[in-house]
């Protein structure tokens, strides 16, 4: 169970979030980020409270998503004040940057500002924090591990494809090299249901992120299908009016959320 890591570490820093949860891919376009921003919209729907942390710093998407915009602003010069997205308190790279900007850091500035927006930022009590990785390279994980807050898990979001399968076992490697506990896998664009026929079409394919999971012992959270809603609402920034208020394309988050 991954809620059993202790978080006194995270007391002591004097923070007040329960359980962190790392959400990372193997390479980018598999929908880490539709699922990170989708989890915690879920898991605060389903009564926790919950913060959403953008750590991917190169590509930060979660703004887009959520039609947020704004520029974070020092609460009482010392905490960042979040933007929110109703009552969640979401920051990102995003927010600071201009969105045709591109981000070129060397490696202990990556490491300041990941863990300035940890520690810095004005999360309030959460149940939650989920923190949506950059895809592949272990730089944030590896902050995220020596930092002042202990990850609970992290998921590893991969498609049905081989590659992706790949990529996938390879981030798991890397977080078990930087001595994060990985929660488990979640299989997303796994298959397409017609809405007019009913068919299942296994686009990229199904099933291959259940039996890599099993073969690494480690969970299976569930699997998302192919979803042109939850596309539509990403490209519209969106998701969060749909995973709140639509559900038929939040029930597969819950399942992941409740296998959390
Ligand atoms: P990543 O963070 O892995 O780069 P994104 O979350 O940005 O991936 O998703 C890539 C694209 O795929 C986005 O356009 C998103 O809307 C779409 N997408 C992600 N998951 C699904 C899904 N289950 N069904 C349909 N579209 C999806």
């Amino acid at each position: 169970h991954t809620h059993a890591r202790p978080a006194a570490r995270a007391g002591q820093a004097g923070l007040r979030i329960k359980t962190v949860i790392a959400v990372g891919s193997g390479k980018g376009g598999v929908g880490k980020s539709t699922v990170a921003a989708s989890l915690a919209l879920t898991l605060e729907r389903l009564g926790s409270t919950v913060g959403l942390m953008d750590a991917d710093v190169y590509g930060p998407s979660i703004p887009h998503l959520l039609g947020l915009e704004g520029k974070p602003t020092l609460e009482g010069k010392q905490k960042i004040q979040p933007i929110r997205c109703g009552q969640m308190p979401v920051m990102s790279m995003g927010f600071l940057i201009a969105p045709d900007q591109a981000v070129i850091w060397r490696g202990p500035m990556l490491h300041q500002s990941i863990t300035q927006f940890l520690t810095e930022t004005a999360w309030g009590e959460l149940d939650y924090l989920i923190i949506d990785m950059p895809p592949g390279t272990g730089d944030v994980a590896l902050t995220l591990s020596q930092g002042a807050m202990p990850i609970a898990g992290a998921v590893v979001v991969c498609t049905p494809q081989e590659v992706a399968l790949l990529d996938a076992v390879k981030a798991i490697s890397m977080f078990g090299t930087v001595k994060i506990p990985v929660a488990g896998m979640v299989e997303n664009m796994s298959g397409f249901v017609c809405p007019d026929c009913n068919k299942r079409y296994d686009i990229f394919g199904a099933g291959g992120a259940r039996a890599k999971a099993e073969e690494l012992s480690i969970p299976f959270l569930g699997e998302i299908p192919i979803d042109p809603v939850l596309r539509q609402a990403g490209d519209d920034g969106q998701l969060a009016d749909v995973i709140r208020n639509d559900a038929r394309a939040r029930a597969p988050m819950e399942k992941v959320a409740q296998s959390l």
